[in-house]
């Protein structure tokens, strides 16, 4: 069979489309797995960036402003411990001393203290306000150390304006190098939290800003409840500390939502500052796509198998009809028995299997009803039918070999296939078929047993003769048993050589007269 009508035909097996069936959803499923994988890793890659870009500005500016600060408040020192400010009034002090760059946008005040913590002059109020500041901690570091530098104080409550604000300071030396005041800078919380608003970092972002002593300046979303807390021990805090910068996802101490954090330290200062971005809100838009793809997917899926089965089911059904069919055109709808189209077939078979078997013997007996026109005639056509039928049972009960078999090859006349079978053998096959023969009777229309005869021709294939040979030998073995008064069976003679006529000569009869 050619390659393409082989693949057709494969096609039509049940399996293969029950196969296909399976198969091909399979297939779907794992190219939309691969792609929805694909999908998120572009997810969680695109929130990286934007986290990392984030990150990078707001560091940026922070570190920005506080280097701002930090050389104002340098100015300021040298401006100090200038003597040529010696003995000028406040005014004149005020207006020489302080940037109004850094206080421009009214976010913070720029103070001078003296060494017990008052304060002498500063950017906004009158000199002296707001009493002793000697304990604040931005105050308190530079009395006790020389060595400090710039001070980030913790967050702490402005006296003045109320606001919650972060200072920064820087030790002012007296001409002896003594502890002579310290110069501040300060800035409200809500200078970082204007700056954040305009950033969209979903329901769940955070943004924190943390000394690395673990006290947090801040943390946007504001709340002021978050303002100077603790951090130290949070373990999201701790990884901060010891990786420097990066990102890692995690769950959260503070309210156990799960974020991706990106974090680094703030220019060269003691800041950690950390952006975390929801996971569940990176992964809303992908999980949306997913349960569509994976909903439509399930439903494609259940369609192609429902359809494999049907289509297999289907399939069955014709190959049942067809077998059906196949044997109906095989059978003798009369009798039942398989038809003359079958006897053909069976016969070359065993012809074949035969001859494939080194020569093994095969019988044929080929048997006809006596006088069988004078029962139609008698009795009628469906008396006939009826003992037709009746033969055919006794024929069939006469054979007991699963591989001998009994087919109606003619109106009243019947084959008998005998592979494996010598003459002597079928010989008693025959004498069995006239027996049962002998014991029909059918009693709707009161024929007796004994009634009905038939005349049997029997030939026996010979190594090197042919098929037709064969059925010609016991066709003309009939005729012979015809002619020779019917109710008995004529052997054909056995000759070495295929002969076109035989000469006829064994018959065997019920009693076994030869
Ligand atoms: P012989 O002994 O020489 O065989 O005589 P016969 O009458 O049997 O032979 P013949 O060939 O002259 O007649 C065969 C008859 O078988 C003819 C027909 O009426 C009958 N017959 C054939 N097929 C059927 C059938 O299917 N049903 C019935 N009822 N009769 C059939
Ligand atoms: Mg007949
Ligand atoms: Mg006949």
């Amino acid at each position: 069979m050619p390659l393409p009508r082989r693949l057709l035909a494969g096609l039509q097996t049940v399996r293969v489309w029950i196969g296909l069936g399976v198969l091909a959803p399979l297939g779907m499923l794992l190219v939309s797995g691969f792609m929805l994988y694909d999908l998120r890793r572009e997810m969680w890659g695109r929130a990286e960036e934007t986290s990392q870009n984030l990150l990078r500005v707001i560091e940026r500016d922070i570190a920005r402003n506080v280097e701002i600060m930090d050389l104002a408040l340098q100015g300021i020192i040298a401006k100090v411990q200038s003597p040529l400010l010696d003995g000028a009034p406040d005014p004149v002090k005020q207006l020489v001393l302080f940037d109004r760059v850094v206080t421009a946008d009214g976010l913070g005040i720029l103070v001078l203290f003296d060494e017990h913590g008052r304060g002498i002059l500063n950017s906004r109020y009158p000199s002296g306000a707001g009493g002793s500041f000697a304990d604040r901690d931005y105050f308190q570091v530079h009395q006790r150390d020389p060595d400090v530098g710039l001070y980030i104080s913790k967050p702490y409550q402005s006296r003045m304006s109320g606001a919650y604000s972060v200072a920064f300071s820087r030790r002012i030396a007296k001409p002896d190098g003594s502890f002579g005041g310290v110069a501040v800078g300060t800035l409200k919380l809500s200078h970082f939290t204007q700056m954040l608003q305009t950033i969209g970092l979903g329901r769940d972002g955070a943004i924190n800003l943390i000394r690395r002593d673990g006290t947090r300046i801040m943390r946007y979303p504001y709340d002021v409840r978050d303002v100077g807390a603790d951090v130290s021990g949070a373990s999201t805090f701790r990884r901060f500390l010891r990786e420097g910068s990066g990102r890692f996802a995690a769950r959260t101490d503070r309210d156990g939502v799960h974020r991706l954090f990106t974090f680094t330290q703030v220019g060269d200062l003691p800041l950690v500052l950390s952006i975390g971005l929801s996971t569940e809100e990176i992964e809303a838009g992908w999980r949306a796509k997913a349960l569509m793809i994976g909903a439509a997917l399930l439903a494609l899926c259940g369609l192609a198998v429902l359809l494999a089965l049907l289509f297999g089911r289907e399939l069955r059904r014709r190959g049942a009809v067809e077998a059906e069919l196949a044997r109906l055109s095989m059978t003798d709808g009369l009798t039942g028995l398989p038809n003359r189209r079958r006897f053909d077939r069976e016969l070359e078979q065993a012809w074949e299997g035969a001859a494939r078997l080194g020569g093994r013997p095969l019988a044929l007996l080929i048997v006809d009803a006596d006088h069988f026109k004078r029962f139609n005639d008698r009795y009628g056509h469906a008396v006939g039918d009826e003992i037709l039928r009746g033969l055919a049972g006794s024929l069939s009960a006469a054979i007991h070999r699963p591989h001998d078999l009994v087919c109606r090859i003619g109106g009243e006349e019947f084959g008998v296939i005998l592979p494996d079978t010598d003459e002597e053998g079928a010989v008693r096959v025959a004498e069995r078929l006239h027996a049962e023969v002998a014991a029909l009777s059918v009693g709707s229309a009161g024929i007796l047993a004994g009634a009905l005869t038939v005349s049997i021709g029997l030939a026996q294939a010979t190594p090197s003769g042919s098929l037709a040979d064969l059925y010609r030998a016991a066709d003309g073995a009939l005729y012979a048993a015809k002619a020779a008064g019917r109710n008995r069976t004529c052997r054909a003679e056995a000759r070495p050589a295929a002969a076109p006529h035989l000469r006829l000569v064994a018959t065997a009869n019920p009693a076994g007269a030869a």
